[in-house]
């Protein structure tokens, strides 16, 4: 199976397919783990979540940024999107990527985007969670989350577990609320474990960690062995419901995603929304070769 996983994370990473995507509109089933292309369209997703006592964390959709005129615009749309939070009066949080608001480009344009962005999300008291990328850039979004969180404190980050290093940032983070995952990417054996056993391990091992020593826990998992795993975790260690969270994908496990909120726990939904779906879908495609069955019903079901 490692080779399709490693063809669809080559195929996320191509940056002609990735432009062109961009002008087919949301395709190869991508609209059912995609929550719409524009601003109002993955607002009434996020509505429905809410009637089922689900929070939201939305990513506004994209990567390949190399040119300021692109990473303006997406800090344009993230500032858009603090305001309609706001003014919908819906229950979610920003999720973004220091890539696409210009980490590739010059550091402390990057830096001065994710301040304005920042600040605009205190003033109406929503969380910033930074999400995290491959293994380059995984020093230089430590370094952004250190210098704004001298003035914000409405900042965490994501610990991704197949990487040896988490097991110290978890520790030096612990202050933070985070997001645990298992980690996407495609990496190096000599920064990260390959072996599904050993990443699962280090997942176990660093959301107990954060469980019994950190601030606030995301679980982010569609996993129902780490989920039972953890439920029974927090019941043995008396961790109250309010010090964590499950989170998943939109569209995955969408009846796991409403009977864990129904049984009181927190849950948030990632929601992805924009033109620039395709190098997250060619990663949900890597993760989860049956997700291809979204795009088979797409091009048989015409
Ligand atoms: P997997 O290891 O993919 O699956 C384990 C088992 O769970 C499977 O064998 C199967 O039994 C079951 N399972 C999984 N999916 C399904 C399904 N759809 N239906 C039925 N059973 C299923 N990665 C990053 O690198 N950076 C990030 O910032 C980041 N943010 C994320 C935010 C959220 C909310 C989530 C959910 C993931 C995020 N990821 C991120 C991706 C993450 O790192 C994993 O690549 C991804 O979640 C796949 O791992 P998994 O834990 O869901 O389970």
């Amino acid at each position: 199976m490692s080779w399709i996983k490693n063809f669809f994370l080559y195929l996320s990473e191509n940056q002609m397919l990735n432009k062109g995507a961009r002008r087919w509109g949301l395709k190869l089933g991508a609209q059912s783990v995609v929550a719409g292309t524009n601003i109002p369209e993955m607002i009434e997703s996020i509505k429905k979540l809410n009637q089922h006592g689900i929070s939201c964390t939305i990513d506004n959709l994209g990567e390949f940024v190399f040119e300021k005129e692109e990473a303006t615009q997406a800090k344009e749309e993230i500032l858009r999107v603090i305001e309609a939070i706001h003014e919908h009066e819906v229950d979610a949080h920003i999720s973004l990527k220091p890539t696409q608001l210009g980490l590739d480009i010059d550091y402390d344009f990057c830096l001065a985007n994710l301040k304005e962005i920042m600040e605009k999300a205190k003033s109406y008291d929503i969380f910033v969670n930074m999400d995290m990328e491959d293994y380059d850039h995984l020093q230089p979004s430590f370094d952004l989350l250190d210098e704004l969180s001298k003035e914000y404190d409405n900042i965490g980050t994501v610990i991704q577990a197949y990487f040896f290093e988490s097991v110290d940032n978890i520790q030096k983070y612990k202050d933070y609320r985070l997001r645990i995952v298992k980690g996407a990417y495609k990496e190096s054996e000599t920064v990260a474990y390959q072996d599904k056993a050993d990443i699962d391990a280090n997942f176990l091992k660093l959301i107990e960690y954060h469980l019994l020593n950190g601030k606030f826990t995301s679980i982010a998992t569609h996993d129902h062995h780490v989920i039972d795993y953890v439920k029974k975790f927090v019941k043995e260690n008396n961790i109250s419901n309010d010090k964590f969270e499950f989170q998943m994908l939109y569209g995955f496990r969408k009846d796991l995603q409403i009977e864990l909120a129904n049984e009181g726990y927190k849950f948030c939904t990632y929601v992805p929304f924009g033109e620039d779906w395709y190098g997250y879908f060619m990663r949900r495609l890597a993760e989860r070769p049956q997700n291809l069955s979204l795009v088979t019903k797409q091009v048989f079901n015409k």
